[in-house]
């Protein structure tokens, strides 16, 4: 049987790639082959590109609130198709279907942020600057713009773009994780039911060369990338290199901080779901647990390495799910090795998760990509599976004296995502949001994802650009600053004037 064909969404419809390169789409339940995703040649990606530059004048022209509209349209889309996006999540990412829900309303949440557009777009203005001249300020989109985005989130991470984008009069050029690239179309369809004019948005499948195609574009005037920090960190440099506005968002290792005085219950249940949601495949997961003091670490784990043992790692449309397979046959190697890794470099390990077999996850499974929870005790900040992004559900347990121990080791890793601190001390609290060197942090909060209108970014390796993704910084970036100073004069020609203009 011939599987599905995925390809690229351009000026309002499908359209087949060029390339001729192609990979296939799997179901990490299972194993099974489920779609084949054709790869972009430059020619697609010009193709996209020409689309959305031809569609920007009249798009950017149209009234802010006028393309709100559009967006609240979208919006009633998105919520009548929330179950069928998420379906779609769980069969080629594999995580439970109650965690793809969440997925699609965090995205749902970024386009009710941009349907407030005119509001957001409004912008400053200074009445007589001096005598008859007034000054204002207004922000104006960009053009064509472009979406980079991981696997681990195939529908929220375009959403924290492209909303924003659009909302502000760019055109949009987004270019998917071929792991699970159906969202996309779909996303684009709906879109376009909403009433969005053609070349709006558009998509394009594919790999490195759609991406460099995109970094090289004259006509790309921006681009926003959420993946892997070297990448991230390629994708800032090649796209500064060409003259474009770019925000990478890369890697994590994010830590929670446990103080002696927290609630351990409440710990245990944080450390559980932020360590292997989603198995431990988000930016946001907690992969390492810092306990702070004597005897704390004994406090936590009896009942952590119960709890990981028992996690229920089923296929992920079992709405009994808490975790399901890995994203690839591949990704699971990579963490396997990690595993493997830390036990070498002496690390305890606790829980085993290679110990995890298949078939006990569902009907079809024993092909799948499985794994069960993994747990370190007495890691190190000198080891790899310490300094590294695993990218699955192993959670390292560090012990430090104290919380100024816990502070500067935080601070001291290459990564700052996000962090999070339990305690019951309002001041160990307020210093820990004060002190602590990342761009997110939740006190008693394990997964500390910013609000729509607060802005999503972290620190150091973790966002090359200086501007975060979504929110007022969102709007900041796909727009740009000018500044009209204006006089109506009497008809009074007083002559040149050679020195700096200052208020008269
Ligand atoms: P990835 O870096 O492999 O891929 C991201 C995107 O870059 C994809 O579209 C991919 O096709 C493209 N790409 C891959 N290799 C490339 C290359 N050599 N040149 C140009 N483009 C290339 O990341 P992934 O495995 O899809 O996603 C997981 C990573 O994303 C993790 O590191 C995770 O921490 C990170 N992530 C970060 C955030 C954040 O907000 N900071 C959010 C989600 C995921």
């Amino acid at each position: 049987m011939n599987p599905t064909t995925i390809a690229h969404w351009i000026a309002g419809q499908r359209q087949a790639a060029s390339s001729g390169k192609s990979q296939v789409v799997t179901n990490p339940a299972t194993g099974a082959v489920t779609a084949e995703v054709q790869f972009a040649s430059v020619a697609d990606v010009d193709a996209a590109v020409a689309a959305a530059r031809a569609a920007f004048p009249a798009w950017a022209a149209l009234p802010a609130l006028r393309r709100a509209r559009i967006l609240f349209k979208f919006l009633e889309l998105l919520n009548a198709h929330r179950d069928d996006l998420a379906r779609m999540i769980t069969a080629e990412h594999g995580k439970v279907f109650t965690d793809a829900q969440g997925e699609v309303t965090r995205g749902i949440e970024i386009v009710e942020f941009a349907c407030g557009i005119p509001q957001l777009l409004k912008s400053g203005y200074t009445e007589q600057v001096s005598t008859n001249i007034d000054n204002w300020t207004l922000r104006q989109p960009l053009g064509v713009v472009a979406g980079i985005t991981p696997f681990n989130f195939p529908v929220m991470v375009p959403m924290w773009m492209f909303p924003v984008a659009l909302a502000c009069g760019n055109t949009f050029v987004l270019k998917p994780s071929p792991t699970d690239p159906s969202p996309s179309l779909f996303l684009a369809e709906l879109l376009q039911r909403a009433g969005l004019p053609d070349g709006v948005f558009n998509v394009v499948q594919g790999d490195k060369v759609a991406v460099d195609a995109l970094l090289e574009h004259p006509d790309v005037k921006a681009l926003s990338f959420v993946g892997s920090t070297p990448i991230a960190n390629y994708v800032y440099e090649t796209g500064a290199h060409h003259g474009k506005r770019v925000q990478a968002l890369g890697g994590a290792k994010n830590h929670l901080v446990v103080m002696p005085d927290a609630d351990m219950d409440q710990v245990v249940d944080a450390l559980i779901g932020a360590a292997y949601g989603s198995a431990g495949e988000r930016c946001m997961a907690v992969s390492v647990a810092v306990f702070v003091g004597e005897g704390t670490a004994e406090k936590v784990l009896p009942k952590l390495i119960a709890r990981t043992k028992a996690l229920k790692v089923l296929k992920g449309d079992n709405l009994e799910a808490e975790m399901g397979p890995i994203v690839t046959r591949a990704a699971l190697e990579r963490i396997t090795g990690y595993i493997e890794q830390g036990v070498q470099e002496g690390a305890q390990l606790l829980v085993d998760g290679r110990n995890f077999d298949g078939s006990r996850a569902g009907e079809g499974c024993s092909g799948g990509f499985w794994l069960g929870g993994t747990l370190f005790d007495h890691v190190t900040t000198d080891m790899r599976i310490y300094k590294e992004e695993i990218f699955g559900p192993v959670l390292a347990c560090v012990r430090v004296k104290d919380f100024g121990e816990a502070v500067d080791i935080i601070n001291a890793h290459a990564f700052g995502n996000g962090v999070s601190c339990y305690t019951r001390d309002g001041h160990i609290a307020r210093e820990f949001g004060r002190r602590i060197e990342v761009g997110m942090v939740g006190i008693n909060v394990p997964i500390p994802v910013p609000m729509a209108w607060h802005g999503f970014g972290g620190w150091k390796k973790s966002l090359f650009g200086d501007m975060h993704a979504y929110g007022e910084e969102g709007v900041r970036f796909y727009t740009r600053q000018k500044s009209i100073m204006q006089r109506w004069p009497q008809a009074t020609a007083k002559g040149a004037e050679f020195a700096m203009p200052t208020s008269k």
